[in-house]
């Protein structure tokens, strides 16, 4: 699984961080979430699928 964040999209609200926080990285200078992990490590991917589903604009992209 790869994922990545539309920055185009992306509110800044830290959720994906407190959902998946192996993979998200809430920068508080930027108010952006990062990925600090791409490709997502197995264990971590029905955390990824479960903070793309809560990501409210929709801007975590994941591709299986
Ligand atoms: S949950 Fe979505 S909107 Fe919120 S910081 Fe993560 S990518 Fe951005």
């Amino acid at each position: 699984m790869k994922v990545k964040i539309d920055y185009d999209l992306c509110m800044g609200d830290g959720n994906c961080a407190k959902v998946c926080p192996e993979v998200f990285v809430y920068d508080d200078e930027k108010m952006l979430s990062r990925v600090v992990t791409d490709p997502v490590p197995p264990e971590h991917e029905e955390a990824v699928r479960q903070a793309a589903a809560e990501c409210a604009p929709e801007a975590i992209v994941v591709e299986e």
